[in-house]
């Protein structure tokens, strides 16, 4: 039995999916990634052409789905495959996404997510591609002001990272005006679960829903919490988790909201805030196990509490969150699990 099918079939039997539409092709950059693995599936399942490039520096190819090709180059290379012609729009994952590396190689998150992105863009008003989705950061935003954070709040980047993913938000600004492009940043607050055969395989690490399973299962040692001692009622920090399928289908959206011409920035979260011991307690909850922890200092450049404003992503989307913080843990427990005994 092809059980990929069977979950496409899933996808597209669900209501709440994402409403059919002209199937368009689309060159999928960084889809052999987390985020970009789990995109693919939600495209192909809602019929659209996809054709996937990945360097494979962080992505694995297995986690293209069989059928999809696979372009294994350079984000600076994307020409090479627009040339062919006819594509409709270009999905754009393809980036470094450590903070703790960014601060110690900032160069690498220059070179790669601006100026790879700054190839990309070339190619993408040389063969006259009409849309772009760019996957953006929570992480533009630094410590708020003001919770929750609507995308009018200031952009104060407090790494590399951020800082650079905030480059191409700009960048992306002056393509549309000048060029004609419709394009969608999407920023991202903390992404969890899996969804369709494909889930979270960092070989770094760092996010605490993964580490957290790990730590349970006994696959690694016991969880670092990042600091007990931060404004907020348990003591520590808060995030909006928002499950990776919610994010997949907010991507099929924007691709077909973008507009000749305008630069749309939407958050993705939830709106709601969980604590590091919140998630803890779900990870237990969810697994019937125990996480196995430790207190240890602040991590540098963590803001205490992060929750989106997702209004907008509402009104223009028209899109909505659907899933938990438990069905994110379960899924990701399932996924890891997989793997695990593969
Ligand atoms: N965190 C933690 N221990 C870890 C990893 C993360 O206490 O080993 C905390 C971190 O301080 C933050 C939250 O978990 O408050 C989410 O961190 P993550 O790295 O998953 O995402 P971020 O919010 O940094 O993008």
């Amino acid at each position: 039995m092809n059980t990929e099918r069977t979950e496409y079939d899933a996808v597209l039997a669900d209501p709440a999916g994402v409403a059919p539409r002209e199937p368009m092709r689309v060159l999928v950059a960084g889809g052999a990634g987390y985020i970009g693995s789990v995109v693919t599936r939600l495209l192909i399942a809602e019929g659209h052409h996809v054709t996937v490039l990945d360097d494979l520096s962080t992505g694995h190819a297995d986690a293209v789905p069989s059928g999809v090709e696979l372009v294994r180059a350079d984000i600076a290379d994307a020409g090479t495959i627009l040339a062919r012609g006819g594509f409709d729009g270009v999905l754009h994952f393809a980036a470094k996404s450590l903070v703790g590396e960014s601060v110690s190689d900032p160069a690498k998150y220059w070179r790669t997510n601006v100026c790879g992105t700054r190839a990309l863009l070339d190619a993408v008003a040389e063969f006259s591609v009409p849309r772009l989705v760019f996957s953006s950061t929570a992480a533009v935003y630094g410590e708020p002001d003001a919770i929750p954070i609507t995308e009018d709040a200031p952009t104060r980047p407090t790494n590399p990272y951020g800082a650079s993913k905030l480059s191409v938000d700009m960048m992306l600004a002056g393509e549309c005006a000048a060029t004609g492009l419709g394009a969608v940043s999407l920023r991202y607050f903390n992404v969890a679960g899996a969804a369709w055969g494909a889930g979270e395989r960092h070989g770094t690490e760092t996010h605490l829903i993964p580490l957290a399973l790990d730590a349970a299962a006994g696959r690694r040692g016991p969880l670092t919490i990042f600091g007990e001692d931060w404004p907020t009622p348990d003591g520590t920090p808060i995030r909006d988790y928002i499950h990776v399928a919610d994010l997949a289908r907010a991507h099929v959206l924007a691709l077909g909201a973008a507009t000749a011409g305008r630069h749309l920035i939407c958050n993705l979260g939830s709106g709601q805030g969980f604590s590091v011991r919140q998630v803890l307690d779900a990870v237990t909850n969810v697994t019937g196990l125990d996480v196995p922890q430790q207190v240890g200092p602040r991590r540098a450049g963590d803001p205490a509490r992060l929750i989106a404003s997702h209004e907008r992503a509402r009104a223009e989307l028209g899109w909505a969150p659907q899933q938990g913080l438990a069905d994110m843990v379960r899924d990701a427990w399932d996924f890891a699990a997989n793997l695990a005994n593969r």
